[in-house]
């Protein structure tokens, strides 16, 4: 199966979850990674091994996306201005669902999942997020909430990963902080049908200006923070228009794109990317084994946050809405493992 678009692979080509110019960028590219977790004590095999099925044409398609993520990339491990943001949530949005992918084939399926979603249509789907951060480290490239929280084998919506100095934690989530940008956002979500995934959304105007902060760090100190905006196109709104047309949301949020401006917070202010130049250079962190620490916390908060921002089930049946309340509170215990 095409990891990208779901179906048989066309022309069938090899797409490397993590991409050959960041195994590169990280340390030799023939180098032994351990992709062990704790369903599989021993899992180590060449980076360059770590690559599954795709059409030649999905494939293609994000090449633009990896050569711009890769300038970005570069921009930032150099302190050096960086020309645009959102190649760079769409890589993550990529990689995320490529990882959980991917792990789902290498664990044989071990939980019993049926994977209702491939990368192209989980990509630029819900509010996303982006802390970056730096702490003192070796070359190299390491995940975090992903084989050690067993969360993110059935929501893989937050991960961390590291690019040498670099650490970047991910999220993404439907209207997890479109309230704090201002912008409209849901006063209730309600579960309509569980099985179809079939959500219905009130919306409330927004307040029209940013809060801080956007989303609270419990756990992490220093860091730059990214926010994009997005409606998940599949949820089921009232009337959109009357909530979009304000000079303010007209301003910061594309209706027809279905996304917003992308919000910049660092040292306790924000801008709208565009607005002025910037670099993402971040205050470095000292104790690695400590910040180490802070960041699985900080991922498995971010889970939190989402886990409780879900629709709510009070529109379910008695019975269906039992089920569901079980398998998010089996969600909120593997969270805390
Ligand atoms: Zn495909």
């Amino acid at each position: 199966m095409c990891i990208f678009c779901g179906k048989d692979p066309k022309d069938k080509n090899l797409e490397h979850v993590i991409p050959e110019w960041l195994i590169s960028l990280t340390g030799n590219p023939n180098r032994i990674a351990d992709f062990s977790c704790n369903l599989d004590k021993d899992r180590k095999f060449a980076f360059d091994q770590f690559r599954f099925p795709s059409c030649k044409e999905c494939n293609e398609k994000f090449s633009d996306i990896e050569s711009n993520t890769r300038e970005t990339v570069l921009a930032i491990l150099d302190g050096k201005k960086v020309e645009e943001l959102e190649s760079l949530l769409l890589w993550f949005d990529k990689v995320r669902i490529g990882l959980w992918l991917a792990f789902y084939t290498l664990d044989k399926n071990y939980w019993g999942i049926e994977p209702k979603f491939y990368i192209t249509e989980r990509l630029s789907r819900s509010d996303r997020g982006l802390f970056i951060y730096k702490s003192s480290s070796p070359k190299g490239i390491n995940f975090f909430g992903v084989s050690n929280n067993p969360l993110f084998n059935l929501m893989p919506s937050c991960f961390g990963l590291r690019i040498n100095e670099y650490y970047f934690l991910n999220f993404s989530t439907d209207y997890l902080f479109s309230k704090r940008l201002g912008l409209p956002h849901p006063g209730k979500m309600f579960v309509l049908d569980n099985k179809k995934n079939k959500v219905e959304v009130n919306l409330n105007k927004g307040k029209e200006k940013v809060l801080l902060p956007v989303i609270k760090r419990n756990f992490t100190s220093s860091c730059i923070e990214l926010y994009q905006p997005i409606i998940n196109k599949n949820l089921a709104t009232t009337d959109r228009q009357e909530f979009y047309s304000s000079a303010y949301v007209k301003k910061y949020f594309d209706e027809r794109k279905c996304a917003g401006k992308i919000v910049i917070v660092k040292d306790n202010n924000f801008f709208f990317e565009g607005d002025k130049d910037f670099s993402l250079s971040v205050k470095e962190q000292k104790s690695t084994k400590a910040f180490i620490d802070c960041f699985d916390k900080e991922i498995r908060s971010i889970n939190n946050k989402i886990l409780s921002n879900l629709p709510s089930l009070s529109k379910l049946s008695k019975n269906e809405r039992n089920e569901v309340r079980e398998v998010r509170k089996l969600f909120r215990e593997l969270n805390k493992k």
